[in-house]
Parts: structure tokens; C-alpha cells; sequence
């Protein structure tokens, strides 16, 4: 039987890079880890590609899913749905592997209350007027979303200590490589790794 696959919770608020970061990991040959596509009501940016970058649904669509317990968990961020499906999570998990999970600070805590042996890292901005940069200079939203998603991220911020770990995103590769090597030594844990000496020792 294999072990059962780590779950790896990035969150942050939007627009720290998370994204950007996911993205260079799953490039990283060294560390193995699927991502799990997230389900949401938002509309489709420029270049997003539906069911790679999320499954794109309409309201009804999502909430059929929740009421159907078929999210892991989801939040309303920005007026608009976003959430993990259960089904993709747990098989994964069931054959062993890793699995990443992209998402902002209300779902990481639901994850936290099912899911507690999982990982849960926290993605900050250097400070908050580079993470007005960045969204600004995606293009994607206006002014309003804008304000909106600052007064989220000051919010998102202090709910910091209720993760693992805090990585500054200050250049994408040093943040990659503070993640691998959490991952690295997440592995390494007695409680998780404890199952496999028992068998070698008989219990
Ligand atoms: P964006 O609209 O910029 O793609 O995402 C907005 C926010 O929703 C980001 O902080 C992103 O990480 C978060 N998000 C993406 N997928 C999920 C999800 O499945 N669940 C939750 N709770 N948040 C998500």
C-alpha cells in the first residue's frame, strides 16, 4: 500500500504571485506534485483556458456542486464563486501523491478544519504597495476591483498565523525554493513517515 499523498495548501492574497510561483514548481522536476483545478463564477480572463486554469461555471452550476458535497471547500471572493473539488483531491491523495492547492484565505481554513495534516503555507507581499503594482500592471481589473482586492489582502494578511509557514514573495525563485524545501522536510516528519517503520518493526 502506498502512502497516502501530502496535501499542499498555498495561499495569500491575491495577487502576491501564487499563481506565478505554482507554476515554476510544477515546472521544477525535483519536486512531484499535481494541482488541483479550481471551480469558479468569475469570468474568463484573456488566455485562460477552461479547465486548466479553472473550470469555469455559472452560479447555478456551482452551487449544484456544493449542494451535491462535491467541494472540498469554496469561498466568495470578489463577488464571484471559487472553490476545490473533492472527488480530484482525494483520489489523488488516495494513490500517493502530492497535491497543490492555490487558494485564498477562507478556503485554506476550511481545509484546515477537514484536512489538517495537510500543509499550509502562506505566500506575503514584500509590502502592499508592490502588491498594488501587481495587480494594477495585470491589466485585468479595474480601479474598484482594485480597492477591493487591497482591502481584502490587508484582511488576508493578518490571518497569517493561522498557517504553517510565511514564504516572502519577494523573487519567485527564492520563494520556489523555500516551498521545496518545506515540502522536502514535510516529508521527512515522524508522523508521517511513522507507518512505514511500524510495518519494519512489526508494530
Ligand atoms: P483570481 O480571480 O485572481 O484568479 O483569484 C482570486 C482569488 O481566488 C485568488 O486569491 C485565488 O488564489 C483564489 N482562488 C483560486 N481558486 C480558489 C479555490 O478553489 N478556492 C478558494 N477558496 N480560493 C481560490
Amino acid at each position: 500500500m502506498s502512502t497516502r499523498g501530502m496535501l499542499i495548501v498555498l495561499s495569500g492574497p491575491s495577487g502576491v504571485g501564487k499563481g506565478t510561483v505554482r507554476k515554476a514548481m510544477l515546472k521544477n522536476s525535483s519536486i512531484k506534485f499535481d494541482y488541483s483545478v479550481s471551480m469558479t463564477t468569475r469570468q474568463m480572463r484573456p488566455g485562460e483556458v477552461d479547465g486548466v486554469d479553472y473550470y469555469f461555471r455559472t452560479n447555478e452550476e456551482f452551487e449544484e456542486e456544493i449542494s451535491n458535497d462535491g467541494m472540498l471547500e469554496y469561498a466568495k471572493y470578489v463577488d464571484h464563486y471559487y472553490g476545490t473539488p473533492l472527488k480530484y483531491v482525494n483520489q489523488k491523495l488516495d494513490a500517493g501523491i502530492d497535491v497543490l492547492l492555490e487558494i485564498e484565505v477562507n478556503g485554506a481554513m476550511q481545509v484546515r478544519e477537514k484536512m489538517p495534516d495537510g500543509v499550509f503555507i502562506f505566500l506575503t507581499p514584500p509590502d502592499l504597495t508592490s502588491l498594488r503594482d501587481r495587480i494594477t500592471h495585470r491589466g485585468t481589473d479595474d480601479e474598484k476591483t482594485i480597492d477591493k482586492r487591497m482591502e481584502k489582502a490587508k484582511k488576508e494578511i493578518q490571518m497569517m498565523t493561522s498557517y504553517d509557514y510565511a514564504v516572502v514573495n519577494d523573487k519567485i525563485p527564492n520563494a520556489v525554493e523555500k516551498i521545496e524545501g518545506i515540502i522536502r522536510s514535510e516529508h521527512l516528519r515522524v508522523a508521517r513517515v511513522i507507518d512505514q517503520y511500524k510495518k519494519i518493526i512489526g508494530d
